[in-house]
C-alpha cells in the first residue's frame, strides 16, 4: 500500500466519489491506426506518483476535465512527487481562478532552484557577469529552461489535457532519457494560462456532447458569450503581450521575467493537421532569424521523428504569425526564448470529421501535444550547452544595436507618458529620465517617415530608452516606426497580386499570406511625439524604477482640486484620458457638468476649448468633496475659480453646452464581434468606471429606447437585416431626438448602406473605379478637426491613425468629417499596396458625425478600441460617449 499524505487522500477521495458519474458521459476514442502507440512508454514509472487517471477516473484527454479536476491532478502529482516537482502560484484570472507554473526537475536541481534562476538571470543580463571566466562558469552550471504554455485559447482543450500527461510523465518516469534530462533541465509548465475561457468552454460543452465528429453537429458550435477562447474581457490574449491589458497577461509576463527561459512552446489546437515550426516567410526581421531557424530546425526535427514512428502526420512553415510582437512565441523569441507555436490537430469536441473524412479525437490530439513536448524537453536537455550559450550570446549581441540606438519621449501628456513606459516596464525594458537637456547630432522624428537625422535639443525630464540592453531587441520591435518583412516574402506578396490582376473577375483568387497587422510602434499607437535617435548623447540620466521611479513617472498627475473654496465654478481642463473619465463618472453620479465649445478666459486665465466647467450652485453641497477625491483617484486636476467675469468670452457664454450624463447601452449578441464587444467592455468598466448595459440586438427593436442616450454597436455585422426596416426607423426617431449613435468599423459601416442611411459616405469604388486592396493594418498621418466636439483634448491637427482592410470613405457632404486625410504622403508605417492605398486613400474620410434632429451618428471606419492598441484615437471614442448625445453640433458651437 502507499503512503499517502492526508491532502493526497482527500484528494482520491473527492476523486473517486466522481467517478461513477463519468461513466455517463461519451468518452472520446483512440484513433485505430496508432494502436502501437502507449502514452506510459517512458518505463519504469515510480509507484508513488500519482497518475491522472486515479484522479479523474478517465484517461487524460478522454473529456474535457474542468479546472478543478485538472488543479487536483497537478496537486496530487506534485505532493506525491515532491523531490522533482514544485509549484509556484503566480497569480489569479480575472475570475480568480489561481495561474500557476510547475516547475519538475531533477531533485539535486530542485533543492538549488533559487541559485539556477539567479546563474539564469545573470546569463540574460551579461553587463552583470564580470569576467569570461565567470560567464563559462555560469554557461557549465545552468539547466535548460523549456516554458510550456498550455490552453492561452481556452477551447483548445487538447493542451489543457496534455499539461497532465506530460506533467506526469516526466514527475513519474524513470526511464534513463527522463532521468538524463531532467538533470540538464528546469522544465516550467503554465497549466491553463486562459482558465476562463477553458472553464466556460468545457462545463458547457460536457452538458451537450454526444461525441459527434460532423462539422454540423450542435456540439461542434460555441454559442456567443460563451466561446472559450477568449479570457473574462473577450480578449484574445495571444495579441496581448504588447499592450498587456490583460490582468492574465501581466502576471505571466512578471513570471516570465523572473525565469527567462530558453525555450518557450506555446500549445494551441485549431488545425487539421499538427503544426510545429519551422515557422513560414512572414517572419519579423528583427528575430534573429539564424538562431531562430537553426534551433526550430533542431526541435522541428525532433518531433518529426517521434511522429514518423507512430505514423501522424504533420506540417511546418504554415501560416501563423511571427511578425507582430503581440504573440507570445514571438514576444518570447524577441526576450531570448526559441519561442514555438505548437497547433495540435483538433482538440476541442471529442471528435471533428477532417476533410478527407478521416476522424480526429481529443485524445489524439492531447497526446501529440503530450509527445512533441517531451521530444522538445529532452531535445532541450540533450543540447543544453549549445542552448544556454547561444541565449546568453544573444543577450549579449542586444548591447550592440545597429542604426537605431535611443529612442526619446520629451515630456508631454505625463498619464499617457506613463502608460508607455508601463508597457516597456512590464516587458523587463530599462527606461531613463534625462537629468539635464541634451543633444542629439542624428534625431529623427517618427512623425516624418525617413526623415533625415537632424541636430535636436531635448529638455530635462525627457524619458529616453537606450536600446542598448539586454532586452533591446524587443524594446525596438515595441517602438521602431516601420517594422520589415523579408524581402522574399513581399515579392511572394506582390507576385500573387500580378497574378490575381490577370484573373478575371469570376475566377479563384490567391489570398494573400499576411496574419496580422503590420504597424504598431508606440509612439504611433499611442499618439505620443517621439524622436529615435542614432547617437546616445549624455544626459545624466537616471534608471526610471522602484517607487522612486514611479513617483517621478507621475508627477505632475496627482490630482485633485486645486485652489481656495468657491461660490462660482471648477474648471477641468481636458488634457489627459483620465479627464474624459472623470467626467464620465461625475455626470453618471448625477453632477451637471458643462463644456467649452471655444477657448475662454477666467480669473486672468486662458482656457482651451473642451474645458469641463462644474458650477458651485447648479450641484449638491458635496461637490468639491466629490471632485477632489475623484481627481485623486484618476490623477486629475480641478481648479477653483472664483470670478466668473471676463473680458471677452467667459463661462457664462452660449458657447458653453451642458453635457448629458450617458446613459449606454452597447449591443451584444451573434452578429457582434466578441473582441470588439470586449475591448469596449474593458475600456468602460476598468478605463472610465462607467456604467453601461449590454443588450441584445434582436431586444433592440421592442426597447424603451429613451432609458439611453448613448447607443454602441462594436464591430460587427449584419445588424441592418436584423434590425428591419421597423427596427432602423425606431432608432433613426431615437436618434433625432438626441440619442448618440456609435458605429465601429462593421458597426458603422452598415449606417452607410442605402436603406438605413444614417450617412452618406460611399465606399471608394463602390460606383465604379478602382477599388481599394485590402491592408492588414498601417498607420496613415491624418487631419482632426479640433473644433469639432469629437475633436476636444486634442492639441494638434496632425494624427497617426490605424487604418486596417479594404474600405476607404468618400465624405460625407452633409455632417462632419471630423478626421480625414489629405492628399499625399500619408502612410507613416505599415504594408501599403503601390499605385493602390494611398491613391485611394487621399481625400477620404476616416471618422465622421452626421447630425440628425438633435443627436448624431458617430461613425469610426476602424475599430478604435481594437485591443486597446491604439490609445491615440480613443479620446475620439470617449468624446462620442460623452459629448455626441444632444449635443450641438459643430457649425453650431463655432
Ligand atoms: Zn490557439
Amino acid at each position: 500500500m502507499k503512503r499517502l499524505s492526508p491532502i493526497l487522500t482527500l484528494l482520491l477521495t473527492i476523486a473517486s466519489t466522481c467517478q461513477a458519474a463519468f461513466a455517463q458521459l461519451p468518452l472520446a476514442k483512440r484513433q485505430s491506426n496508432n494502436s502501437e502507440y502507449n502514452l506510459y512508454r517512458w518505463k519504469p514509472y515510480r509507484k508513488q506518483v500519482v497518475k491522472p487517471a486515479e484522479v479523474l477516473g478517465y484517461e487524460i484527454g478522454e473529456r474535457n476535465s474542468n479546472f478543478r479536476e485538472q488543479e487536483r491532478v497537478l496537486l496530487a502529482v506534485a505532493e506525491s512527487a515532491k523531490d522533482r516537482v514544485h509549484v509556484i502560484e503566480y497569480g489569479k484570472s480575472v475570475e480568480g481562478r489561481p495561474l500557476r507554473l510547475v516547475i519538475v526537475t531533477a531533485p539535486e536541481n530542485l533543492a538549488k532552484l533559487e541559485k539556477i534562476q539567479a546563474n539564469n538571470l545573470l546569463l540574460a543580463d551579461p553587463r552583470k557577469i564580470t569576467s569570461p571566466a565567470e560567464a563559462e562558469r555560469l554557461l557549465a552550471a545552468t539547466p535548460a529552461i523549456t516554458w510550456i504554455n498550455h490552453c492561452i485559447h481556452g477551447d483548445e482543450t487538447a493542451s489543457f489535457e496534455a499539461f497532465m500527461g506530460t506533467l506526469y510523465t516526466l514527475a513519474a518516469s524513470d526511464a534513463p532519457e527522463v532521468k538524463d534530462t531532467l538533470k540538464n533541465s528546469v522544465v516550467i509548465l503554465n497549466p491553463a494560462f486562459n482558465p476562463d475561457g477553458h472553464e466556460r468552454f468545457a462545463v458547457y460543452y460536457n452538458s451537450i456532447a454526444l461525441g459527434s465528429p460532423e462539422g454540423d453537429a450542435f456540439e461542434q458550435g460555441q454559442p456567443w458569450a460563451v466561446s472559450g477562447r477568449f479570457n473574462h474581457y473577450r480578449f484574445d490574449m495571444n495579441r496581448d503581450k504588447m499592450v498587456q491589458s490583460q490582468a492574465e497577461v501581466q502576471q505571466e509576463i512578471a513570471a516570465y521575467l523572473k525565469w527567462y527561459p530558453h525555450v518557450y512552446v506555446d500549445e494551441h489546437g485549431q488545425p487539421e493537421t499538427y503544426f510545429f515550426p519551422p515557422n513560414p516567410e512572414a517572419i519579423h526581421t528583427g528575430v534573429d532569424v539564424g538562431r531562430l531557424n537553426k534551433w526550430t530546425g533542431i526541435f522541428g526535427r525532433a518531433n518529426a521523428a517521434t511522429f514518423d514512428k507512430f505514423g501522424w502526420q504533420h506540417v511546418t512553415k504554415e501560416d501563423f504569425d511571427f511578425f507582430y510582437p503581440g504573440y507570445l512565441d514571438t514576444w518570447a523569441t524577441f526576450a531570448g526564448a526559441i519561442g514555438m507555436t505548437y497547433e495540435t490537430d483538433g482538440g476541442r469536441t471529442l471528435a471533428r470529421r477532417r476533410r478527407d473524412d478521416t476522424v480526429s479525437t481529443l485524445w489524439d490530439a492531447t497526446v501529440h501535444h503530450v509527445e512533441t513536448a517531451l521530444a522538445t524537453v529532452l531535445t532541450a536537455g540533450k543540447r543544453r550547452q549549445e542552448l544556454v550559450r547561444d541565449f546568453w550570446q544573444y543577450r549579449k549581441s542586444a548591447l550592440n544595436p545597429q542604426l537605431m540606438r535611443m529612442v526619446v519621449f520629451p515630456p508631454q501628456d505625463r498619464a499617457r507618458l506613463a502608460e508607455v513606459v508601463r508597457v516597456l516596464q512590464r516587458s523587463g525594458v530599462e527606461v531613463q529620465v534625462a537629468g539635464k537637456p541634451f543633444e542629439s547630432q542624428n534625431a529623427h522624428d517618427y512623425t516624418t517617415l525617413n526623415a533625415l537625422g537632424m541636430k535636436r535639443s531635448f529638455p530635462a525630464g525627457s524619458l529616453t530608452i537606450d536600446l542598448a540592453q539586454p532586452q533591446g531587441y524587443l524594446a525596438k520591435a515595441f517602438l521602431e516606426p516601420d517594422p520589415k518583412f523579408s524581402p522574399a516574402f513581399l515579392k511572394d506578396q506582390q507576385e500573387r497580386r500580378t497574378r490575381n490582376e490577370k484573373r478575371n473577375a469570376n475566377e479563384a483568387h490567391e489570398g494573400y499570406t499576411f496574419y496580422d497587422i503590420t504597424a504598431w510602434a508606440l509612439p504611433y499607437s499611442f499618439g505620443m511625439e517621439a524622436y529615435w535617435l542614432e547617437d546616445a548623447p549624455k544626459s545624466d540620466s537616471k534608471l526610471l524604477q522602484g517607487k522612486e521611479g514611479e513617483e517621478q513617472l507621475t508627477a505632475g498627475v496627482k490630482g485633485g482640486v486645486v485652489g481656495e473654496k468657491t461660490g462660482v465654478a471648477y474648471l477641468i481642463p481636458y488634457d489627459s484620458d483620465a479627464t474624459v473619465w472623470f467626467a464620465i463618472r461625475l455626470t453618471q453620479m448625477g453632477y451637471r457638468l458643462e463644456v467649452a465649445n471655444k477657448p475662454f478666459q477666467a480669473d486672468g486665465k486662458a482656457w482651451a476649448r473642451g474645458t469641463f466647467i462644474v458650477r458651485v450652485n447648479r450641484n449638491p453641497n458635496d461637490l468639491r468633496e466629490k471632485l477632489d477625491a475623484l481627481g485623486r483617484v484618476l490623477g486629475v486636476s480641478v481648479f477653483a475659480i472664483h470670478s466668473s467675469y471676463a473680458e471677452d468670452t467667459g463661462i457664462g457664454s452660449d458657447s458653453v453646452s451642458i453635457v448629458n450624463a450617458p446613459s449606454i447601452a452597447v449591443v451584444v449578441g451573434d452578429n457582434v464581434s466578441q473582441t470588439s464587444y470586449g475591448a469596449v467592455w474593458y475600456l468602460l468598466e476598468k478605463k472610465a468606471g462607467a456604467k453601461f448595459t449590454p443588450i441584445r440586438i434582436g431586444r433592440l427593436a421592442g426597447l424603451e429606447l429613451a432609458r439611453f442616450n448613448v447607443l454602441i454597436f462594436p464591430d460587427g455585422g449584419g445588424y441592418g437585416g436584423v434590425l428591419g426596416k421597423a427596427g432602423t426607423d425606431k432608432l433613426r426617431d431615437w436618434v433625432q431626438k438626441g440619442g448618440v449613435l456609435i458605429g465601429l468599423e462593421g458597426g458603422a459601416q452598415w449606417l452607410t448602406e442605402k436603406e438605413v442611411n444614417f450617412s452618406e459616405v460611399k465606399a471608394v469604388g463602390e460606383e465604379g473605379g478602382k477599388k481599394p486592396l485590402e491592408i492588414p493594418g498601417a498607420f496613415f498621418k491624418a487631419k482632426i478637426d479640433t473644433s469639432h466636439f469629437l475633436g476636444y483634448g486634442y492639441l494638434k491637427e496632425e494624427i497617426a491613425v490605424p487604418v486596417m482592410g479594404g474600405t476607404f470613405w468618400k465624405p460625407t457632404k452633409k455632417g462632419s468629417n471630423v478626421v480625414r486625410f489629405g492628399k499625399d504622403k500619408m502612410r507613416i508605417s505599415g504594408f501599403v499596396w503601390d499605385g493602390n492605398t494611398e491613391e485611394l486613400l487621399a481625400d477620404t474620410a476616416y471618422i465622421v458625425s452626421e447630425p440628425i434632429g438633435r443627436g448624431n451618428a458617430i461613425l469610426f471606419l476602424n475599430d478604435p478600441t481594437f485591443r486597446v492598441l491604439w490609445v491615440g484615437v480613443h479620446r475620439m471614442f470617449w468624446n462620442a460617449i460623452l459629448l455626441g448625445s444632444g449635443a450641438r453640433g459643430a457649425s453650431e458651437a463655432n
